[in-house]
């Protein structure tokens, strides 16, 4: 059976006003949604001020809602993998705002305390067609979905997207305990129709690469495999890359050339440093490149680029798992197939697979008959980043 979990925004802003007039007894006044994500290519690279390419997906993140006198939220989700309560309460006054449980509220309480300005009470419904904890960032879509919701509430539009990506990042740190770059939420916000965003993590600018082929989608396959990087893999990663550029004697990994991992192997360097610096300078230089050919729709070229990616992540950076290898290795057999790759921090998570709408099919055929665990399928295009929906 191939799951293609991709509901309409309508159903979703549909289920969110079901979901608030059942919790509040009362009609929504607002409403806005945030996608969540997928990196085509730039993996591991965001710490160290390298580039990434994401595009924001047709899955999104929906909240409805009103403002209410006084200084209290009231929120509930839909959403049926969190084993929390469903609704939370907290005073939204910014100074006394904490993490607590549930764990889910964070994200809300997170981007309501480090909002521009004091908001009012309010309550609101979410619901999401982004898998939660699948890796394509249904944190920030959250994030970015309240930052949004809260734009409408306040009939404000903010004035800087960076501000704006940069600030739910923040509310993902300091409220989910989550160290993350700024990709998610940078994505989240910027995202546009027919174009994926070349990022560059060292000073958070980042451009709109069109991505717009008709006869092209992008396939996330999920293998269902948890996605977190088990124990102490990332921080270890992290220092790797950190004792790399100063043994180079560089700011960061972005710095150098493949050319110094001729210099890492004189200065007799831990070998697993060395393949750690040789994944993070090739893979920068990886991510310029797909752009580039992006821009002269050089398909070809760019899924060779993804393949060259997962390769890396596999023998170098060591990052991926069997079951990711399986799934690129088995989209790679359908001859409409341009390029797969694993995306995200590893460890299991979702593959990205580029291909022509008319194999994609046939891609999930040879997945469900070949791959030993059940994999779920979104078929996507590069679509919009955050909005409002409109009041009702
Ligand atoms: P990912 O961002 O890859 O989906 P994370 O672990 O970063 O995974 O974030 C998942 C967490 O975000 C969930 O455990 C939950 O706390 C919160 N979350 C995301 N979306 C929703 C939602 N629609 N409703 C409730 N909680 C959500
Ligand atoms: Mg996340």
């Amino acid at each position: 059976m191939t799951s293609l979990e991709n509901p309409s925004l309508q159903q979703l802003v549909k289920d969110a006003r079901e979901l608030f007039v059942k919790e509040f007894n009362a009609q929504p006044t607002v409403a806005a949604f945030a996608p969540g994500r997928v990196n085509l290519i730039g993996e591991h690279t965001d710490y160290n001020d390298g580039f990434v390419l994401p595009m924001a997906l047709p899955l999104v993140t929906v909240v409805v809602g009103r403002p209410v006198d006084g200084n209290i939220a009231s929120v509930t989700t839909t959403d049926p993998t969190v084993d929390e309560p469903r609704i939370a309460q907290f005073s939204v006054t910014q100074e006394n705002l904490k993490p607590e449980l549930p764990k889910w509220a964070n994200y809300i309480k997170g981007v309501v305390a480090l909002y521009p300005t004091q908001v009012q009470g309010f309550e609101a419904a979410y619901t999401s067609s982004v898998p939660v904890g699948g890796g394509l960032s249904s944190s920030a879509a959250m994030e970015v979905a309240t930052y949004t919701f809260l734009e409408a509430l306040t009939n404000k539009p903010n004035s800087s997207s960076t501000e704006k990506a940069l600030i739910c990042q923040k509310a993902e740190h300091e409220f989910a305990g989550m160290p993350c770059g700024i990709m998610d939420q940078f994505i989240s916000v910027m995202g546009k129709e027919g174009h994926a965003l070349l990022i560059d993590c060292m000073d958070n600018t980042s451009k709109d690469i069109p991505l717009n082929d008709p006869n092209l989608v992008i396939l996330i396959t999920n293998s269902n495999v948890k996605h977190e990087l088990s124990g102490s893999e990332y921080p270890t990663r992290k220092k790797q890359c950190a004792d790399a550029a100063k043994l180079l004697k560089k700011k960061s990994l972005r710095f150098a050339t493949l050319d110094d991992i001729q210099t890492l192997e004189n200065l007799k360097a831990d070998p697993d440093i060395i393949k750690r610096a040789r994944h993070v300078i090739s893979e920068i230089k990886r991510t310029q490149d797909a752009a580039q050919v992006l821009r002269c729709k050089d398909y070809r070229k760019f899924g060779k680029l993804m393949i060259e990616s997962h390769n890396s992540l596999r023998d170098d950076y060591e990052v991926s798992t069997p079951a990711l290898d399986k799934l690129v290795e088995i989209a790679c057999e359908i001859p409409g197939v341009y390029g797969s790759r694993m995306t995200g921090g590893g460890f299991g998570g979702c593959t990205v697979t580029l291909v022509t709408k008319d194999d994609v099919c046939k891609v999930i055929e040879n997945v469900n008959s070949k791959y030993d665990k059940k994999a779920s399928f979104y078929i996507c295009v590069p679509s919009n980043g955050a909005r409002w929906i409109g009041c009702f």
